[in-house]
């Protein structure tokens, strides 16, 4: 069939057309406004860095994290030391202090075992380049910490001074539950970061302590269920982990030691010598 000249000139002049709104649509325009901005008020608290030490029969010292380097002026230096500053760091505080003062030595200590490789839960692995202490942390984290010191992705809460892959006997894991010693599990808490897990221990007379190192910074994040904003990279799984660690709490009845509550953390250093 062959079309006919006004058909072809119709068919010239086509074009797709721009629908437009009905004739009594009106733009609201307090939408484009600028938000106005909320004024919040910023609070400061002070926090703490912790590590447990475990004496374990027939295996000796293994120690839960390391806190931070000591020498942060010049592993950190500015802008971090200003975001993080160190406000109190007495002698005693050093890791190799602290540990003498529950009347053992570092140099005794059999194993590490990280829940995240943050700087401020893994620089004092200082103290442990050169050994061949087993350095127990998870696959996915220690991947991460790799890729962000090496890209540059993260770098800030990862550095590359701790973090040395050949003067440092690291031990990977991938299990979403591993049970490293009978009585001590480590559960694997996405979130705060990719391979964060979290240190339970089922003590003989004082129950079950559960250590979350990051995941909750302070208490009111797992109470409030609320996660640490920009500290968090995946909002998802953090809500996964909660749910995780709300339940372990309840079918242990177990005593959370919170990443760096102060006020949860002196109250369990000074309520006892040590727990068993
Ligand atoms: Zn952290």
């Amino acid at each position: 069939m062959t079309a006919r000249p006004d058909q072809i000139a119709l068919l010239a002049n086509a074009a797709v057309p721009a629908f437009k709104c009905p004739p009594e649509q009106r733009c609201i325009s307090s939408i484009l406004e600028p938000y106005k901005s909320m004024s919040l008020e910023n609070k400061r608290r002070d926090l703490m860095v912790l590590s447990a030490l475990i004496d374990y029969p027939g295996v000796g010292l293994i120690l839960f994290e390391t806190g931070c380097a000591e020498d942060i002026d010049v592993k950190w230096g500015a802008p971090i030391t200003d975001i993080f500053p160190r406000t109190q760091y007495r002698e005693n505080q050093k890791l190799p202090a602290a540990i003498k003062e529950t009347g053992n030595n570092i140099e005794d200590v059999k194993a590490v075992i990280m829940g995240h490789l943050h700087l401020d839960h893994a620089g004092g692995l200082e103290h442990f380049i050169g050994t061949d202490v087993p350095i127990y942390t998870h696959e996915e984290e220690f991947k991460h910490a790799c890729w962000a010191v090496a890209t540059g992705a993260d770098l800030g809460v990862y550095m590359g001074h701790y973090i040395d892959l050949e003067k440092l006997n690291w031990k990977t894991f991938n299990e979403s539950t591993l049970d490293l010693f009978q009585g001590i599990s480590i559960h694997h808490l996405p979130g705060h970061t990719p391979g964060l897990c979290g240190l339970q221990i089922n003590l003989e007379n004082d129950g079950t302590f559960i250590w979350t190192t990051g995941q909750f910074h302070v208490r009111e994040n797992y109470d409030l269920g609320q996660p640490h904003g920009g500290l968090a990279r995946d909002h998802n799984a953090w809500y996964r982990s909660l749910s995780l660690v709300r339940r372990l709490q309840r079918l242990f009845n177990a005593k959370l030691i919170f990443g760096h509550d102060k006020e949860v953390g002196m109250c369990y250093k000074l309520a006892k010598e040590y727990y068993e």
